[in-house]
């Protein structure tokens, strides 16, 4: 039968199409249907990270920065341009030839691994059955041993701040602006509405951002989160804090926002209004009647350690189930689900899931914060290491911020490192490898690093865990 699988995977983000692939590479028969349309009407794999969240947000992150630096940084290295100018037109088209390179090559990969891929809306009905309803038109009913549900998340949006898509709009539209607005509101100081915000802080724009927690970034260790905040007022992002935005309202060509803080309400103009409030968990006409997959109170699918979820033979991966919503931690499942599907090892280490904010100086972290840590009650020592002392990064002319270790005093294990500066998210893979194995602090002391690289701060600051830094005072 040839509408028989032993895998069908429902959606082809950075979770489903890893699924996808890894379930090819073991033998299995795999169909993978994703339903997912562009705004000029195109139809793509990828989902939300190739198309609307990690790459596009990456692509204008660089051409931004680079044009803030050519703007004020390269007549400190000597470098003296005529006027500099903008061309948005040209950066959001180089954006979207990044993002259609990307999707395309979805499409190639799993090809590739032999995977068919569908483009049309996936339902899952009881019996493990997908019924398949194509772009076309088409219908078809797809029987699979296993099924794996990958339909990932959608923006949060309140009620009280209507939606346009023009004026009120969400992360994606504002990825797609065709003109940097004189002055822009961001709702939500989590990391989309901090990387929004740099973009088009970087291109010009007055940016207010409204977060109604009384503090910047509580996930992230304290030290490294008021270092940030240090470095976002001086850029001119005007974060307002324990700011709760009440509603909002477009009147012409601007939006009225008001909102309250401990001095009472307020309202503020701006000319276009970002809702970057957070992500849900998307499951609609996802579940027929009767499949025995269960949700939980905020809308996720109910998963085990394993990603199987209440049904048998039928999994749930990526930003629609439980745990951080990230492109990586849906991938690691992803190729988790397929391994075990066919009888191999599978495992996901939830404790070792790095994360990274865009920002400049960026920030990334893996494991626990100092804070985290000292609430557990189990002794441990601290050691930073400031970018001002790496002689690479001064050569960068990014010489900010500074990269920290927290480790146990009884064995010396590294609990949790954090990095803000230049190329934390990549500096952190090897602070992820090292816990990934269990190292201590003295692993990565006697571990040698390159003169001069940034890593070296990595270095460092295990040594200044000991108090035995080389190139910093020890404190
Ligand atoms: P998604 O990527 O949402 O993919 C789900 C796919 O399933 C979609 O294509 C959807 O159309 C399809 N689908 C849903 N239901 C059905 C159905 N019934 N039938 C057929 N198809 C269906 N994460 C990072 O790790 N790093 C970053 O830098 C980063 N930056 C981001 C920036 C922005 C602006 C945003 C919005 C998000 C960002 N994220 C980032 C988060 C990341 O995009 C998500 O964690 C990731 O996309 C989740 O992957 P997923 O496969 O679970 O879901
Ligand atoms: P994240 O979940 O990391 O994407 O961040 C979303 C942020 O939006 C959180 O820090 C929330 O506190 C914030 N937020 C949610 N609703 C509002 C609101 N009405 N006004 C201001 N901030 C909000």
């Amino acid at each position: 039968m040839s509408d028989s699988y032993d895998l069908v995977v429902i959606g082809a983000g950075p979770a489903g199409y890893p699924a996808a692939i890894r379930g090819g590479q073991n033998k299995l028969k795999v169909a993978c249907v994703d339903e997912w349309k562009n705004t000029d009407g195109t139809y793509t794999f990828g989902g939300t990270c190739l198309n609307a969240g990690c790459i596009p947000s990456k692509a204008l992150l660089e051409s931004s920065e680079l044009y803030h630096r050519a703007k004020e940084e390269f007549a400190q290295h000597g470098i003296r341009i005529g006027e500099i100018k903008l061309d948005l037109a040209q950066m959001q088209k180089r954006r979207a030839a990044i993002v259609k390179g990307m999707t395309s090559g979805i499409a190639a990969l799993l090809k590739a691994a032999g995977v068919v891929g569908l483009q049309g809306h996936g339902r899952l009905l009881p019996g493990n059955r997908v019924q398949v309803r194509g772009h076309d038109g088409s219908e078809k009913t797809l029987q699979a041993k296993h099924v794996v549900l990958a339909s990932g998340s959608t923006p949060i949006r309140l009620s009280a701040v209507p939606h346009d898509g023009k004026y009120i709009v969400d992360s994606w539209n504002a990825l797609e602006f065709d003109a940097v607005p004189k002055r822009l509101g961001v709702i939500g100081a989590g990391v989309i509405g901090l990387e929004l915000g740099s973009v088009w802080r970087r291109l010009g724009s007055e940016v207010t951002v409204l977060e109604a927690l009384a503090d910047l970034l509580p996930m992230v260790d304290q030290a490294v989160a008021r270092e940030a905040q240090r470095h976002f007022n001086k850029q001119g992002l005007d974060i307002k804090l324990g700011a709760k935005v009440l509603r909002a309202a477009a009147s012409g060509a601007a939006v009225d926002v008001v909102y309250s803080d401990a001095q009472g309400e307020h309202t503020l103009q701006v000319d276009k209004l970002v809702v970057a409030v957070g992500r849900r968990p998307f499951t609609e006409d996802l579940l027929a009647e009767g499949t025995g997959v269960e949700l939980d109170a905020r809308g996720f699918i109910e998963v085990d350690e394993h990603c199987r979820t209440a049904a048998p033979n039928v999994w749930a991966i990526g930003d629609v189930v439980r745990g951080a919503m990230l492109a990586h931690k849906g991938k690691e499942e992803g190729i988790m689900v397929a391994d075990l599907i066919a009888g191999r090892y599978g495992e996901v280490n939830y404790k070792v899931i790095p994360s990274v904010i865009y920002t400049a100086p960026e920030i990334a972290w893996v494991g626990l914060t100092e804070e985290q840590v000292k609430a557990s009650g189990r002794p441990y020592k601290v050691g930073t290491f400031p970018f001002a002392a790496s002689g690479r990064a001064r050569a960068m002319e990014a010489a900010q911020g500074m990269a920290k270790v927290v480790a146990a005093t009884d064995d010396d294990e590294i609990l949790g490192v954090h990095v803000i500066g230049p190329m934390a998210g990549e500096l952190i893979a090897e602070a992820v490898l090292a816990m990934e194995y269990s190292a201590s602090t003295e692993d990565i002391q006697r571990t040698i690093h390159a003169h001069p690289t940034l890593c070296e701060a990595i270095h460092e600051a295990a040594l200044a865990a000991d108090k035995r830094a080389i190139d910093a005072i020890n404190r």
